[in-house]
């Protein structure tokens, strides 16, 4: 997600580091034994995978049928999950993105309606810090599950959709968009529920693990719907409506995009890319794809082949911003900038994974520092940014209130990371950054996991733990 275009600034020429912590000193791999302690885990160089990881074959299945009514407003649906954890449970755990504090006050509301399930005991809803009826819907089960047992869960649900704004769901003029619009499975794989507190800030505050998922939505005739993943053609008209179907095997959250929209196609490196435009948009289908196409172009060399076989963008009314979905973009704005943002959000975010509560800077200060490997842009790194106060790695309750947010995890962060490849060397670094990303593909990464990748790089570990984004405990010895 990025809310604001950032103004471009003159590179500085030199970048000073702080004084190096002791630490960094002592970050060497390790791969000695020692008498009766275990053998530490591969770090650095040696902790490259030959292949990207594979998503978990146990993941969730996930079915939303949705249905967007003719008031265009007002979205009715079903989900259908099939889980299988690793852990222990005796409950499930949703979370109702819309129902939090900076989206339910436009007008926006999901209302569970009814459970199903051999196993579903109780439900109910819990507030989370989001608005009535709350945040999370806890599905009691009436046994329990073991690791690797499995259940399947029904979900009738009701989405209100307020006005538009700078948001994941809205109306506006011949559109209507929904993301995070379906209670979302909030299980972090090896850890347990996600069940954070909702904060009052334009940020992502969820956790959910990859999902085959697959999606179906039938709306107004005279609409064209956008999905991520492979999309199929719409059904026949019938009732004065069509049905749009679309599947994408590694999801962990979905978005869909109803409205007027004039599209294009067009694929690179054999990733399938869809655009769609409103009749007042200011770019056509075309220049969207194009700029889509190169930010693909631009960041592959950088962070490995493009995560998805399919990214669509849909191109809403100009709220200034955009939000990544995984495959699917709603970007706000026309600014190409955003839009490489957004693109490489599918790596940090979509492919890896975080707790976007606990480690939000894990997406954001990664995406933000992609914006300047493009065109070797190192001019929209905002250098100043590393000065101020503040941990990187901070949590979305460590920041209080917006801007400060915005200040320390994207431009602090972003600079940060851009200030460590320096250190480290772009090539060494960048390529760190890929056994990272290939290493933790499909799951949900943690500091500990990039401290581990970038063992052998000391000077770039300095810089990262002098901004407070990984700190001495994040680094394997
Ligand atoms: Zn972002």
């Amino acid at each position: 997600m990025t809310a604001r275009r950032r103004t471009m600034l003159a590179a500085a020429a030199v970048l000073l580091l702080p004084g190096c912590t002791s630490f960094a000193d002592t970050v060497t791999a390790q791969d000695r034994p020692s008498n009766g302690e275990p053998v530490p885990e591969a770090v650095g160089a040696a902790a490259c995978p030959a292949e990207r990881a594979e998503a978990d074959p146990d993941r969730p299945v996930v079915a939303l049928d949705f249905r967007l009514e003719d008031d265009r407003t007002t979205v009715t649906g079903t989900e259908t999950v099939e889980f299988t954890p690793d852990l222990p449970v005796r409950e499930l755990v949703f979370r109702l993105v819309p129902n939090g504090p900076r989206s339910a006050p436009a007008g926006n509301r999901l209302v569970v309606d009814a459970v199903r399930g051999d196993d579903v005991a109780e439900s109910r809803y819990e507030d989370a810090g989001a608005v009535d009826p709350g945040g999370l819907y806890v599905v009691d089960l009436e046994d329990g599950l073991a690791a690797g047992e499995s259940t399947e869960v029904e979900l009738d649900f009701t989405l209100s959709l307020g006005t538009g704004g700078f948001d994941r769901l809205g109306t506006d003029d011949g559109v209507s968009w929904w993301a995070s619009g379906a209670p979302l499975l909030a299980w972090e794989p090896g850890v347990g529920w996600a069940e954070d507190p909702f904060v009052d800030l334009s940020g992502e505050t969820a956790t959910s693990p990859t999902a085959d998922t697959t999606v179906s939505v039938s709306a107004p005739e005279a609409l064209t719907v956008l999905l991520p993943g492979a999309q199929a053609d719409p059904s026949e008209p019938r009732d004065g409506r069509r049905t749009w179907t679309s599947t994408e095997p590694v999801a962990r959250d979905t978005a869909v995009a109803a409205g007027e929209f004039t599209t294009a196609e067009g694929s690179a490196s054999g990733v399938r890319v869809r655009t769609g435009v409103l009749p007042a948009a200011e770019l056509t289908s075309d220049e969207v794809l194009a700029g889509t196409l190169d930010a693909i172009a631009a960041l592959e060399p950088h962070l490995g082949p493009f995560p998805y076989e399919a990214l669509t963008i849909a191109l809403l009314p100009d709220y200034g911003g955009g939000i990544e979905y995984p495959g699917l973009i709603l970007q706000a704005t026309p600014s190409p900038q955003v839009l490489v943002h957004e693109v490489a959000h599918m790596w940090f975010y979509g492919m890896v994974g975080n707790s976007q509560f606990r480690d939000p800077w894990l997406d954001e200060a990664f995406a933000s520092w992609a914006e300047s490997l493009v065109d070797g842009d190192e001019g929209l790194v905002d250098e100043d940014a590393l000065a101020l106060d503040g941990r990187v790695g901070g949590a979305m309750t460590d920041f209080p209130d917006p801007r400060t947010y915005f200040r320390v995890v994207y431009d602090k962060g972003g600079a940060a990371l851009f200030a460590a490849r320096e250190a480290a060397g772009a090539e060494a670094f960048d390529a760190a950054i890929r056994c990272y990303v290939d290493a933790s593909a499909w799951s949900i990464a943690t500091p500990e996991d990039l401290g581990r990748a970038l063992a052998d790089l000391p000077e770039a570990l300095a810089v990262l733990n002098t901004a407070g984004a990984l700190d001495k405990d994040d680094v394997p010895r």
